[in-house]
């Protein structure tokens, strides 16, 4: 099954400014639990860090799973952007539009 082609960025771990389920993790805005840029908890990190996982259990009720992708993926490059990221960890938006037509 397709999932969401996250690119390991990091961003994400690293903006937790302000965002109530990581309140514990947060140190300066940088999640406790990244280390050289991974997870160090991965197979028990919280529900809303796992973008397929928290489609399945909250927001497919509100949208459908190829606009969550095209939401997330977006917020993603937006946020390498603002955080000067190599393009190389950039999500291809047309790629991922071509893959999400087949899901
Ligand atoms: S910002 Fe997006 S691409 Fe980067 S690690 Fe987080 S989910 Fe993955
Ligand atoms: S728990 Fe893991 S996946 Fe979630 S913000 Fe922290 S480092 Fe990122």
């Amino acid at each position: 099954m397709y999932s969401f082609p996250c690119t390991e960025c990091g961003a994400c771990c690293s903006s937790i400014n302000n965002i109530e389920f990581l309140t514990e993790y947060n140190r300066d805005g940088v999640c406790v639990n990244l280390v050289n840029n991974r997870c160090t908890i991965y197979e028990s990190r919280p529900l809303l860090c796992r973008v397929d996982a928290a489609f399945d259990e909250i927001f497919s009720k509100n949208m459908t799973r190829e606009a969550y992708y095209l939401a997330n993926a977006l917020a993603c490059n937006e946020l390498q952007v603002a955080k000067n990221i190599d393009k190389k960890f950039r999500i291809d938006i047309d790629s991922l539009k071509a893959s999400i037509r087949l899901i």
